[in-house]
Formats: structure tokens, C-alpha cells, sequence
């Protein structure tokens, strides 16, 4: 196994396209890293120059402390997993598995062991007789990530190797990966856009937008410390909440526009007096929303029910609040009706602050 290095990593297309720019990440030996944004925000193109497949426009990638940026993909030490599983139609599960080792020479015994271990890990050992034709999409992925996985390569590489699963697949052979990742305690770097999927496998997700990394950490960090508005909105389920709101100062200090205020504590008040703000965009998770007025300061908006989706446990309400949409996550046993009017609120801790401008957050309070 090895630790992946990018210092810089740029890609200018021709016609001064720039997919993307300056990249700097670290991913430690045996991490598991998501590269993770919106589609056209660079990921592929950036996971495709570490295996080789894209020259690098400037910059560099390290594998297990070498500069590779010169090296053909098959002496970067690699596997890739792709979306298309490209597997061998006419060859048996056994032999799509054992391709890669053959052409490397590797003794038949060997190569032997090592698809037996690949397919006993995947659950395919039932399977190694079939043809691809004859597998599930979820079980050709995994007779593809089998094919990696005999290879021992530094690095696993995978570009969105479950999109082309149905909902429900697609959690299974999420989980599979995860539990791959525990088992062999590879490097793997995974593309997706899939903010879930990064949430829920990764130890690291690195959040890209238009070719500029916005932000590493662990999905924790990513949910409850966004550093910018991009981070805040793509990072959870649904999305959070955003207004831009007025600084007010009589009567203690506030966010106000029409329909919704934020009664500043003392910490928030003091870090807007110190920036010298007029204005802030707040932002609340659907989730932190309640239903009733706030307890002491924090966020409180007044609108109106216009659709209600129960979901089981709970509840999602899109309420409009002077023309903005706002979407709250309650508990099932509240009821409300389209037409209701309705205060939601939430404490200060779930209230973010972000200046207008440069969309930064305003920090942790
Ligand atoms: P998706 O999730 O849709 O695959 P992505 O984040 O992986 O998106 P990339 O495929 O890396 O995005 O593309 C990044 C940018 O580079 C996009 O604007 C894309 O149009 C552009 N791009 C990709 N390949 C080329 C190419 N061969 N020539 C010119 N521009 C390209």
C-alpha cells in the first residue's frame, strides 16, 4: 500500500479549458479518500491524471513517495474501477479475474489463490464458472473490483463504480466497499457525486467545485464545520436552508428580513461587530428546523405549509416564507396541513453565518 500525493495538480484543456486547478491533497497509506462535487467539477479528470490516463497539464502525483507524473498507467501500481464494469463477455467470472495476472506471467497456482481469496472476500466463489451475461449488475461490479483486488496494487482508483446500480444495490455493494476497505486497508481514492456515498464510505471526503478543492476533512467535520456556503449546501440531505439577511441593531442585536430573524446571542453578535457586516447569509439544516418558537435566541421564521411529504419516522415540510422556500424535517407525529401557518426555529449551535460576499463561514461559535 502507498500514500497519494497531489501537489498543484492542474489540467488545462485545450482551449484553455481549466477542469483543474492547483490541486493539493494528501491521502495517508491505507485512507480512504472521496473526491466528491458536482458533475463537471474536475473529479474524474483529476483521479484520471493520478492513474496516468490524462497528462498533467502542471504539478505533480506522488505514489508511495515517487513522482509518477511520467510513468505509463501500468507502472503507477494502480487498479481502476470504473462505472462500466468492461468485463469479457466470452470469459468465465474465473478468467476476467485471472486476465490481468496472466498477462503478467504470474504462475498459475498463484494466480489461483489469489482469485479463490478475491472471490471467497466478494461472496463470488458460487459464481467463478459463469459469464458476465449471467450476473447481476451488482455482481459484475463485484467480479470487477475482484479483478482489482487480485492485482494487490498501492492504490485502488474508482470513478463512480456504482451509478450504474439500482437504489437498492447500490447500498449493498456500498457496504461491500466499505467492509473491502477495512479488510485490506488499501489506499483508495473514489469519485462520486454522490454526497452520500462519500458520507458514508469515506474517512476523508474532499469537496470539489468548478476545479478548485474547497474543502478535506473527515464527513463529520464537513457537516457540522463547513467552511464556505458550497461546502454547507452540498454536504447533507436535504440540502440547508439559505437567506440573506439585515444586520439590526435596536433592541439587541438581530438578522431580520421579512418573515424570518435571527435573535443574535452574544458570540454571533461579536463576531459580526468585529467584521463590520451589514448582512449575513444564514443558513439552518432541515433537520435542526422545529416546529414552535425559538426558546431564547436563535433562528425563527414564520410561513406557510405548501407541501407535506411523510416519510415514515418523520416528516419533510416545504413552507414558504415571504416567497423562499423553506424545507424542515419534523417528527411524523406533528401534524400539519398545506395551509397551515407555522414558526419554525433553531438554536444558536445549528444557525450558520456566512459572509455575503466571498461565502465564507463566519466559523464555529
Ligand atoms: P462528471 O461527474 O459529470 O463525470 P466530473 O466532475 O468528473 O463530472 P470531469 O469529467 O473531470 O468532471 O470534467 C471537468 C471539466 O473538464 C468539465 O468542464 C468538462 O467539460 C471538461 N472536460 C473533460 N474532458 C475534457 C476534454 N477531453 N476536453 C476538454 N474539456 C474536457
Amino acid at each position: 500500500m502507498a500514500r497519494v500525493v497531489l501537489k498543484d495538480l492542474t489540467k488545462r484543456y485545450a482551449g484553455g479549458n481549466l477542469a483543474v486547478d492547483r490541486l493539493n491533497l494528501e491521502v495517508a497509506d491505507g485512507e480512504f479518500v472521496c473526491l466528491v462535487g458536482p458533475s463537471g467539477c474536475g473529479k474524474t479528470t483529476a483521479l484520471r491524471m493520478i492513474a496516468g490516463l490524462e497528462d498533467i497539464s502542471s504539478g505533480e502525483v506522488s505514489i508511495g513517495d515517487k513522482v509518477v507524473n511520467m510513468l505509463p498507467p501500468r507502472d503507477r501500481d494502480i487498479a481502476l474501477v470504473f462505472q462500466s464494469y468492461a468485463l469479457y463477455p466470452h470469459m468465465s467470472v474465473y478468467d476476467n479475474m485471472a486476465f490481468g495476472l496472466k498477462l503478467r506471467k504470474t504462475p498459475k497456482a498463484d494466480i489461483e489463490r489469489s482469485v479463490r481469496e478475491a472471490a471467497r472476500i466478494l461472496d463470488l466463489e458460487r459464481f467463478l464458472d459463469r459469464k458476465p451475461g449471467q450476473l447481476s449488475g451488482g455482481q459484475r461490479q463485484r467480479v470487477a473490483l475482484g479483478r482489482a483486488i487480485v492485482r494487490e496494487p498501492a492504490v485502488f482508483l474508482m470513478d463512480e463504480p456504482l451509478s450504474n446500480l439500482d437504489a437498492k444495490l447500490r447500498v449493498q455493494t456500498r457496504a461491500e466497499i466499505a467492509r473491502l476497505h477495512q479488510r485490506l486497508q488499501a489506499t483508495m481514492i473514489y469519485v462520486t457525486h454522490d454526497q452520500v456515498e462519500a458520507m458514508t464510505m469515506a474517512d476523508r471526503i474532499a469537496v470539489i467545485s468548478d476545479g478548485v478543492l474547497q474543502q478535506v476533512g473527515t464527513p463529520k467535520q464537513l457537516y457540522e464545520e463547513p467552511c464556505n456556503r458550497f461546502v454547507a449546501g452540498f454536504i447533507g440531505s436535504p440540502s440547508m436552508n439559505f437567506v440573506e439577511l439585515k444586520v439590526q441593531r435596536e433592541d439587541g442585536m438581530r438578522l431580520v428580513c421579512e418573515g424570518t430573524q435571527v435573535v443574535l446571542d452574544d458570540a454571533m453578535a461579536a463576531q459580526l461587530r468585529d467584521l463590520g457586516l451589514e448582512a449575513a447569509t444564514v443558513g439552518v439544516r432541515p433537520e435542526h428546523l422545529r416546529v414552535g418558537e425559538p426558546e431564547g435566541p436563535g433562528l425563527r421564521v414564520s410561513a406557510t405549509v405548501d407541501v407535506v411529504e411523510f416519510l415514515g419516522n418523520d416528516a419533510l415540510i416545504h413552507a414558504a416564507a415571504e416567497g423562499r422556500d423553506v424545507v424542515a424535517i419534523v417528527g411524523a407525529d406533528i401534524h400539519l396541513a398545506v395551509g397551515d401557518a407555522v414558526i419554525l426555529s433553531a438554536a444558536p449551535r445549528h444557525v450558520y453565518l456566512f459572509e455575503p460576499q466571498s461565502e465564507m463561514s463566519l466559523g464555529a461559535r
